[in-house]
Formats: C-alpha cells, structure tokens, sequence
C-alpha cells in the first residue's frame, strides 16, 4: 500500500509552499490507492509557535486536503489522532526515539558528544579560515561508551551524532531529480539527540517515516541535502529505504525564493484576499505539475484523477499571481451565484457593511466575472450600499460637455425613469432607456456617463442599467437627484 505523508512544523501560517508540498503529496497517494498521512513535526522547541498545528489544519481544511491518517481536527475543530501507529505529534514520541536513538549508540552507529558550543564555533572559524569546508571535526567520534556513560553521569552535558562513513558516496534515485549523488566525506556527524533531550528532525523524521509505513517521502527540495543522512541512518537500523520525491522551490516573478518579505505567502493570507479555494488549488497544482495538454481547470477531483509524478518538473516553479487571479476570476465567474452571495456575506461584514435589506444575489452578480476575489466583490460592490457616495461634481461631466449639460441631461432622464411603471431591472431599462436617447437626439455618452456617475460615485463601475437594476426605482432617482443639486 502506497502511503504518503505530509510533516509540517507548527512554526505559524502553512506557507504556499508547504500547500504545494502538502498537495502533491495528497495527490500522488489517491492517484495510487493509496493513504495520505499528517504528522506534527515539533521537535524544534525554539522555533514553535503556539497555535500553529491549528493554523496548518485551518488552511488544509480549507483547501480540501483531508488526511487518511495523523492528525486532524474532528467535527467540533479539537485536534485529534487517528490510525494505529501514533501518536503522530513527535513531541509525544520522545520514548521511541530513545529506544532507537539507544539501539544506534549500542551499535556504534551513533556516539556521545561533550563538545561545547564554544569549542565547535572556535572549531568552525578555523575552517572557514583555511577555506576547509566546515562541519563537526569529530573529536568526541572514537570515545568509548562505557567513558561517555561515565561523563554522563557525572553530570556532563551532551548531544549524540550519528556516525556519517568517511568514504564513499550515498545515492539515491529521485522521483522528480533522478540520480542523485552525495560524497560521504562532506557530510556532517548529524546530531541526532540535542542536549534538551529532543531528538533532531532528522533522527525523528526517519523513525517515523519507517514506523507509520511511508513508502514515498515527497517534500521540498531544501531537504534534498539531508537525504543521504536519512539514507545512512535507514541503513543503520536495517530498514528499507522509502523512495524519495523533492519538490523544486518557489519562486516569485523575479526568480527569488518566495518569502513574506514581497508580498503574501500564508495560505491564510490567500484566504483572507478572498480567493476560493478551489482557484488556489487549482493555481498550486499547476506550479510544478502540468497535464502534458492544453487542459488548465482542475477541480480537486479531477487532480486526484490525473495527477502523475512523472509530470513534475525539476525547474524551480514561478508563483505567478497575474495567472493566480485569473484563476480566481474563472472560478468566481462558474460559480453558482446563491453559493458566491452566501460565501460573500463574511467578507461584507468584515467591511462594516449590512446587506440585510438587499437582494444580495444581484450586488454581487455585478462584479461576477469581473473580480478575482470575494474582497474585490466587496470593494467594487461597496457603493450600492453608501447611505451618501462622496464624489467631486466635475465627475459627473462627460468628455467635452459641460456642468450645465449634464445638470440637463440628468433632470430629463430622471423625469423619464420616473414614468416607468411596471419590472424595473437592467434589461427592460436597457430597452426603455436607449430608444428615449435616440429619440431625444442624445449621444448615448451624454446621458449614460452622468447617471452612472450619479449612482455609483466612481471613476470606473459597472454599468448604469446594472446599477440602476440593483438599485430599484426609488434609489436610483434619489442618487439622480443628489446629483442634479452637485452641478
Ligand atoms: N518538518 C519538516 C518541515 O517542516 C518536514 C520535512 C520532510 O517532509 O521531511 O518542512
């Protein structure tokens, strides 16, 4: 049984990256029958963040990816662990580290470090002096366990490294990378218990990838270089390898590596701009992976369906956000318009607006197939709801024709609109107001630019029938008047 698994640290937001990684490795275990497992990786106690497994499962949920295995949220959000092997949170597994971290030192595959952190950056400056590449020099490496226990006992502090073989080379076949290859001589004596107590990730990551049955370890690609380590501590123990897959960095529209400091890269902060879901997914299926044709829409499903490993590319994947809005743009566009009102009502009132008293269905119907995201529906919408549009009369003058004309135009237009009886809703006034411009020997600019200026307050809007729909009668010749007593 294929079984992949996603290990993020709580260390805050789940970076797009990490939805990327979380993605593919979803991705790849139901396109093989397989099990998606989630484990919490927080051995890193510095680095932990208060909060931060709930924020991961936030954006995993948010985004469809539910996990077979690992941990999850229940109905009612509290965190929970399911499957036979946990726990799957390693701060909850010190125990089993112990063991196998005990089993490696009895076999003299790992040993007792007493070096100081003074001694070790003394050690490192001579390196980097004599252009040497820098790394553990191995003075603790041949001491005998029995003295280590000794020291131990005394009262000594210590770390315990793995003992990295000094010739040869680890290789290991890539399913995105192909053959890859490490001289052993450049490999560092990896700590794999610190002083706290805790194991490193690395020791952690091995031991738990072996005892929950992960058969592909499919991360990102600055894991690459710890991968012999993990190779050589598989060995170690005599278990079998698991294949490995490592995905290529993100990078932004200036090839630099995506990071908060240009711009959002929080799942969260995606979610928070009012993309859907489904649009980023969609957008975050495509960095890296491709169909091989011309296909660009992808439900959830589907991925599950089509996606295949073999199409992952290598090169580093741009994180292009003008094709990321247009993925929002699609979906919000085939979106069910009940669904798009329901899903809008939030954003709004994050706003301070109050949609209670409108057909909300028809204000956002406005900005489908225009915006990108729910909080663009709400900006663009905003105005439908103004008790009083602030705007400089000058607005309302179209082209070459003066205050005076348009003052004109809008009084007439107003007496007009005011004898309609009957549907009022953009296509008969589409049908009522258009023959009455011809009629009157108007140019159709004249009269359509000051009425949507007087009812939207803006530059740019939607048209002045859209408006004039959504607004009802009563709004619409109250906004006209206002405007008329602007000019
Ligand atoms: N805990 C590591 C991280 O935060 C996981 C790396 C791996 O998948 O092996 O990215």
């Amino acid at each position: 049984m294929i079984k992949t698994r996603f290990a993020p640290s709580p260390t805050g937001f789940l970076h797009v990256g990490g939805l990327r990684t979380a993605l593919f490795a979803y991705l790849f275990a139901k396109k093989m029958g397989g099990k998606f497992l989630l484990r919490i990786e927080d051995t890193d106690r510095e680095r932990f963040v208060e909060g931060g497994m709930e924020n991961i499962l936030n954006s995993l949920h948010w985004a469809g990816i539910k996990p077979d295995e690992g941990v999850d949220f229940d109905a009612s959000k509290n965190i929970v662990q399911t499957g036979e092997v946990g726990p799957y949170i390693q701060s909850e597994r010190l125990e089993i580290y112990k063991k196998y971290i005990d089993e490696l030192t009895q076999k003299d595959h790992a040993y007792y470090c007493f070096c100081s952190k003074e001694r070790l950056s003394e050690v490192r400056k001579v390196q980097e002096i004599n252009k040497q590449p820098t790394g553990y020099d191995g003075q603790c490496r041949n001491l005998s366990i029995e003295d280590a226990k000794e020291r131990i006992k005394a009262g000594e502090s210590c770390v315990v490294r793995m003992k990295m073989p000094k010739e040869g080379a680890t290789k290991f076949t890539d399913l995105v990378r192909g053959e890859v290859e490490f001289k052993n001589e450049l490999i560092d004596d990896q700590v794999i218990l610190k002083t706290d107590g805790f194991p490193t990730y690395h020791l952690a990551v091995v031991v738990d990838d072996h005892l929950m049955g992960i058969t592909h370890v499919i991360r990102g690609e600055e894991w690459i270089s710890s991968t012999p380590k993990h190779i050589k501590l598989y060995e170690m123990f005599g278990w079998e390898v698991p294949q490995f897959a490592h995905l290529s960095l993100l990078v932004n529209e200036k090839k630099q590596k995506l990071s908060k400091r240009h711009g959002d890269v929080s799942v969260e902060d995606f979610k928070e701009k009012g993309y859907l879901p489904e649009a980023l997914v969609n957008f975050i299926s495509f960095l890296g992976w491709n169909p091989g044709d011309e296909r660009d829409i992808f439900s959830l499903e589907d991925l599950e369906k089509e996606f295949d490993m073999a199409q992952v590319g290598k090169a580093a994947a741009v994180f292009d956000r003008i094709k990321l809005d247009w993925y929002g743009q699609q979906y919000i566009m085939n979106m069910d318009l009940t669904d798009l009102a329901t899903k809008c009502e939030s954003f709004y009132h994050n706003a301070g607006i109050k949609t209670e008293d409108w057909n909300l269905e028809s204000v956002v119907q406005l900005e489908q197939g225009r915006a990108n995201t729910l909080v663009e529906i709400v900006e663009n919408t905003g105005f439908i709801f103004a008790e009083k549009l602030e705007y400089e009369s000058e607005l309302l003058v179209w082209k070459k024709s003066t205050k005076e004309d348009a003052k004109e135009k809008l009084q007439l237009v107003s007496e007009f609109l005011n004898t309609l009886e009957g549907e009022w809703s953009k296509e008969i006034l589409e049908e009522k107001v258009l023959p009455w411009i011809k009629d009157q020997g108007f140019g159709n600019g004249d009269v359509l630019w000051p009425v949507r200026v007087a009812l939207s307050g803006l530059k740019n809007s939607p048209g002045p029938f859209e408006i004039a729909g959504v607004l009802g009668k009563e709004k619409t010749l109250e906004r006209i008047k206002v405007a008329v007593g602007l000019v």
